[in-house]
């Protein structure tokens, strides 16, 4: 499995907490949509389809926009339609300059060292993108492991399997999970599972999620229980 551990931080099970493991998504969830990395994210993978696949500038940003809703990621309708290489592709669109877009984020990091559970990030960029985002936001060390979408095995959210894989890592029922996302959608197997869920980036209530958070800074103090 492609799975980087970092340390058993968090693994113990702490009595009375219903929720013993969180799994976080990465972008616009950890970080602030505001923070401009996702808009970068996007305007490379504009990129790869025009440089590497020889689409048409104009016709791009309505093929990703179609892709993207009908395969989950840009990546899986690539895949689909177009001799893409998963490493290529995932190179060439978070070849990004992170560091320049987020700053350690000492409030974030309060939080994390705070909560007693298991802490995993559940993404469907890569694994190398994850680890610079959380470098760069002066969390990594808060994380038992990140799962991501190689770990997935290219099975991206909202399709089931990442969800097993998630909860198999944990080794814990789905009712011991609690799931953030900033995609309504991507809470939805989660839910049904019977996992807690979040939305992170509105305050919106959305059918698959429990809690709705302005931001993930907001986790602890909206969502009750989750320390003794
Ligand atoms: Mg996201």
């Amino acid at each position: 499995m492609y799975l980087q551990t970092y340390k058993a931080v968090g693994r113990r099970y702490t009595p009375g907490v219903r929720t013993q493991a969180i799994f976080f998504d990465l972008d616009n969830t950890l970080y602030p949509r505001s923070s401009g990395v996702w808009t970068a994210a996007r305007a490379r993978i504009e990129e790869y389809m025009h440089a590497r696949l020889g689409i048409p500038r104009g016709r791009v940003p309505e093929l990703r926009d179609e892709l993207l809703a009908t395969y989950g990621t840009t990546l899986q309708g690539l895949m689909a339609h177009y001799q893409v290489d998963a490493d290529d592709y995932l190179l060439f669109v978070h070849d990004l300059p992170i560091e320049e877009m987020l700053r350690p984020n000492a409030r974030l990091s309060r939080m994390l060292a705070g909560l007693p559970q298991q802490k995993w990030v559940f993404t469907n960029a890569s694994l190398e993108h994850a680890r610079r985002v959380l470098v760069a936001l002066g969390v990594s060390q808060y994380f038992n492991g990140i799962l991501d979408i190689k770990a997935m095995g290219l099975r991206n959210k909202p399709q089931p399997e990442p969800y097993q894989l998630a909860l198999e890592s944990a080794g814990l029922p789905a009712a011991a999970c609690l799931f953030a996302d900033d995609l309504g959608h991507n809470l939805e197997p989660a839910k049904r599972l019977g996992a807690r869920t979040a939305l992170v980036g509105s305050r919106e209530p959305h059918p698959a999620a429990d809690y709705s958070l302005a931001a993930i800074e907001d986790l602890l103090q909206t969502i009750p229980g989750l320390v003794e």
